[in-house]
């Protein structure tokens, strides 16, 4: 579909020809096995391997990827599901793989699992463009741009091309931004990598992932890693997930315009410090951001002065839930230090804006901030 504007092209996206008396878009196919007499071509043989309820999801995510442009998605069980098959399927023993090291807490076992096969892990921080002095002779540079919890940015396009240069293929993961925000393939990456658990699908009831590559190659070994383990979405969840695409921008834009108000309203406040939020024109992130981002997330982080300042903060929070995640349409904040491995100070929230009315959802953070200093 070769539309420009985002909101009409999440509405359609993967939609298939419309064909007298069927829904406009198919209910989830269940099937572990389809009709298959003779040889076994597809496209669809057995259920690990292809489901059409997939073919659509795939479609409509490839479109948001890249509009207008050929590229290969594949869905998986969960957002880990996928960061794994891009880096548990491309890296060999003896190989050098670059991760960010402010990056998603579970990259750290994908780390562990990765040493344990002989591959040799780098880190660095994904702000101050550190990541480029850690590409020689590396294979693999692992992006994570808006990084979680932190919420740094790094120059996707000009790390890209440093990689390439050094023989290594780049994979973004976009978690953060949603293909709204932000196009890693546009931007020069070789794998654009999602737990689409968050924004995406944007109500906290699904896991869900994908890959999606322009290079038919590529996306062969990240399809082979799925059959290989079996890391396969639901039909039920690959429909809902698709249900939810329609609205992408929809939440996505009512969650970016709140979280810059909110960070906004944070900023004049004496008791919050360390506040980060890509769109805060003086935001460290900012000048990258505006470059290659379109929409700068849901999600605000910032500083209470102690854990009990934050935990007093999140219990008077009316509308907001204590939750970990991010990117649903129900504001959900957390003290990120409870989990550990993230280097933040205790007082760190991380706050994920939904879809309340920016009023009320701006008056009940005021006011368990009120709360929580008294
Ligand atoms: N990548 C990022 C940036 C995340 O924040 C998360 C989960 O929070 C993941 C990957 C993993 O996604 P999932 O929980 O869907 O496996």
């Amino acid at each position: 579909m070769s539309t420009t504007s985002d909101g009409t092209r999440a509405v359609r996206a993967g939609l298939p020809t419309p064909q007298q008396y069927e829904p406009t878009l198919p209910g989830p196919v269940f099937a572990a096995h389809f009709h298959l007499s003779g040889e076994p071509v597809g496209p669809y043989t057995y259920g690990r391997d292809t489901n059409p309820t997939w073919t659509h999801l795939e479609r409509a995510i490839g479109e948001l990827e890249a509009p207008g442009e050929q590229v290969e998605t594949t869905v998986f069980a969960s957002g880990m599901a996928a960061v794994s098959a891009v880096l548990l399927s491309r890296a060999r023993t003896g190989d050098t793989v670059v991760l960010p090291d402010d990056g998603y807490q579970a990259l750290p076992l994908v780390r562990e699992q990765l040493e344990a096969y002989g591959v040799r892990v780098r880190t660095a921080p994904t702000g101050g463009d550190a990541q480029s002095r850690a590409l020689e002779g590396a294979k693999l540079l692992w992006l994570e741009t808006p990084s979680n919890p932190g919420l740094d940015v790094c120059d996707v396009r000009r790390l890209v091309a440093a990689a390439h240069e050094a023989g290594a293929l780049v994979a973004v993961d976009n978690t953060l931004a949603t293909p709204l925000g932000q196009r890693p393939l546009e931007l020069g990456a070789d794998f654009s990598v999602a737990s689409d658990t968050k924004g995406m699908t944007g109500h906290g009831d699904i896991l869900l992932g994908h890959v999606s590559c322009k290079d038919p190659e590529l996306s062969a070994g990240v399809r082979r890693w799925r059959k290989v383990v079996g890391a396969i979405p639901g039909p039920m969840e690959a429909w809902l997930a698709h249900r939810s695409l329609s609205t992408v921008q929809l939440r996505v834009d009512r969650q970016c315009g709140t979280a810059l108000a909110l960070a906004e309203a944070l900023s004049r406040r004496p008791d919050v410090t360390g506040l980060r939020y890509p769109g805060l024109p003086d935001d460290p992130s900012h000048a990258i951001a505006v470059r290659q981002m379109r929409r700068f997330g849901s999600v605000v982080s910032f500083v209470l002065a102690d854990k009990e300042t934050a935990e007093r903060f999140l219990a008077g929070l009316r509308l907001v839930d204590d939750a970990t995640s991010f990117g649903s349409v129900r504001s959900t904040a957390e003290r990120r230090a409870r989990w550990g491995g993230d280097a933040v100070p205790e007082g760190f929230i991380r706050f994920s804006v939904g879809a309340e009315d920016p009023d009320d959802l701006l008056a009940d953070v005021e006011s368990a901030l009120d709360e929580a200093a008294r």
